[in-house]
């Protein structure tokens, strides 16, 4: 037999080190834009808007009008494994924000050139003239800072993501694809907010806006262009165990060819778990034709303990603790709603 020749165990160099960690949170650029909407939304922002350039490889910029960060700690949101958002391990349990590993800043900052701009809420309440405070990133170094004009909240710039990473780079797909993934990951999150304003321009093209109504039907037919809101039929479900359900199904003519409108919010995060999504579309089935795929968008509201969303590095995984009962609940109740909705227009009548 033939053994491969045995090398030493080194320790990598922290560079090398920085840019595979960066590497499982930071895939592509819809990644960086799931991360930094997170933030947004975590700073309590109503306001966000996100730009993109040549599908994100450019430019990426992403403002809020959220609690903005101090001057002080502007360096310290860059670095690995830091966040304000946890303290112990036990608050794991109750997490009440979408993020939590300290790592998205740090990691993208390592595989791009990254502009941090922020004026914290508590400067302009003082009323003072304080201006925001910037500060620039390149490959994990700090390589500017300085201070401009703005109202609080935080505008993160994102340019030559993964400029030192050529592998990752040939990765990419086409600028239209990567801005295609954008804009899907942004209905998902106009979808899950539908009390923030969102707006996504992609090529200098406005392609998405949210009005921030706080109304989920309301944001839907912003976001379908829906003319008509009876074609969303609402579901609102309680059961004994404190789970609630609530959100909209789709009417058929609504019926879309891909499954990415079936949308599952869990706790208020969009996550993706197989079984879950399954078992919605169990539940619409019999009225679908095949290769059609509902429009639905559901919020489950769970006690926090059942969900542990510290599985995937990206978050969209959870684990759960009732995975069956939850799919039979959902399967049961997407049924009851579709069984009590008249008896509603064919597909075909649809443009
Ligand atoms: P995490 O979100 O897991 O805490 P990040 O690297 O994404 O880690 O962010 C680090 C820290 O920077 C956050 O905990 C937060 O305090 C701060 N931060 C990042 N983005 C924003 C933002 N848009 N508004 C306010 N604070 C932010
Ligand atoms: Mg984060």
């Amino acid at each position: 037999i033939s053994l491969p020749p045995r090398l030493p165990i080194r320790q990598l160099p922290a560079e090398v080190a920085e840019r595979i960690a960066a590497g499982e949170v930071i895939e592509r650029p819809a990644s960086v834009v799931k991360e930094l909407v997170e933030n947004a939304l975590d700073a309590g922002a109503h306001d966000i808007r996100v730009e993109i350039r040549d599908g994100g490889l450019r430019l990426i910029r992403v403002s809020d009008d959220g609690q903005g960060i101090p001057e002080e700690d502007l360096e310290r949101a860059c670095a690995r494994h830091s966040t304000s958002k946890i303290v112990r391990v036990e608050d794991l349990e109750h997490l009440q924000t979408l993020g939590f590993r300290g790592e998205a800043l740090a990691s993208i900052a390592a595989v791009s050139e990254l502009t941090l701009l922020s004026r914290p809420i508590e400067s302009e309440k003082r009323g003072q003239e304080e201006p925001a405070a910037w500060i620039t990133v390149r490959g994990g170094e700090l390589v500017q800072r300085g201070h401009r004009a703005r109202p609080h909240g935080t505008t993160v710039t994102v340019r030559e993501l993964f400029y030192n990473v050529p592998a990752r780079l040939k990765f990419m797909r086409s600028a239209r694809s990567e801005a295609g993934q954008i804009l899907q990951l942004l209905y998902r999150y106009a979808a899950g907010y539908p009390s923030v304003r969102f707006n996504l321009s992609i090529e200098e093209q406005s392609l998405l806006q949210t009005s921030g109504s706080g109304d989920l039907a309301i944001a839907l037919a912003e976001l379908y262009r829906l003319p008509l809101a009876e074609l969303l039929i609402p579901i609102e479900v309680t059961d004994e165990e404190g789970i609630r359900i609530f959100g909209y199904v789709g009417n058929r003519v609504l019926a879309q060819p891909n499954r990415q409108h079936v949308m599952l919010f869990i706790n208020g995060r969009p996550v993706q778990v197989r079984a879950l999504q399954e078992a919605l579309e169990a539940g619409y089935r019999p009225l679908l034709a095949k290769g059609r795929h509902p429009l639905l968008v559901l919020h489950l509201q769970l006690p926090a303990q059942e969900v542990d969303a510290n599985v995937h590095p990206a978050k969209t995984e959870v684990r759960l603790r009732r995975e069956r009962e939850l799919a039979t609940l959902l399967t049961r109740s997407v049924r009851a709603v579709l069984e009590r909705s008249p008896a509603l227009p064919a597909e075909s009548t649809w443009p």
